[in-house]
């Protein structure tokens, strides 16, 4: 008989979330771990039938429920939250990044391109330089890992600023609300009739 899970998020992994920045300084390939990130709530989505990575694993959903307003200050969503409006946005916004990182990523591995070594906030905003390496690896890495590995941070970096900032203004989990991997997940509980033995 499989171990029922306690409602809401497993608690404390919001640390998870602050480790993966903080290996960033460490060394910066350690930002590709954003793929585990993009794929597990899939991966469980397709074994579960159910959204378990939203309701106990997600970390980010941890952090900002920690970094959110206590209950008596809440503000009621804005409606372009919850008529699907700002969904589309970040769908598209999400959608275009990963098509700009792959594309680029391609294009500096052909030699068609120098790569961005520093991190961009919202694809538009970048902060100076690389980030300070704690651990070098003892042989050079190519320009387009690092590149790639650059780009995954800054997308995993702005949209946790989102969600943190999201959290203050109107509720803990504000975010969850517009989040891709949440509305791609819910599109796919509703397309996608899930067979369980
Ligand atoms: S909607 Fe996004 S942020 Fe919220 S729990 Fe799901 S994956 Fe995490």
């Amino acid at each position: 008989m499989p171990k029922r899970l306690k409602p809401g998020l497993v608690p404390g992994l919001f640390i998870i979330t602050i480790i993966y920045f903080a290996l960033g300084f460490v060394n910066i390939l350690t930002a590709l771990l954003a793929v585990f990130c993009m794929a597990i709530p899939f991966i469980l989505l397709s074994k579960s039938g159910k959204k378990l990575w939203c309701h106990h694993y997600c970390p980010r959903a941890s952090l900002i429920s920690l970094t959110g307003k206590p209950r008596a200050r809440w503000h009621r969503l804005p409606k372009m939250f919850t008529d699907g409006y700002l969904r589309k946005i970040m769908l598209w916004y999400f959608g275009l990044n990963l098509l700009f990182i792959t594309g680029s990523t391609i294009r500096i591995a052909m030699g068609a391109m120098e790569p961005m070594e520093h991190v961009r906030l919202f694809i538009a905003l970048p902060l100076p330089g690389p980030l300070p390496q704690l651990l070098t690896t003892p042989v050079a890495i190519p320009g387009w890992l690092s590149h790639l590995s650059y780009r995954f941070y800054s997308m995993m970096l702005s949209s946790t600023l989102l969600g943190v900032a999201l959290s203050r203004i109107y509720r803990p989990r504000a975010w969850c609300a517009v989040c891709p991997v949440g509305s791609l997940s819910n599109t796919l509980l509703k397309k996608t009739p899930i067979v369980r033995e």
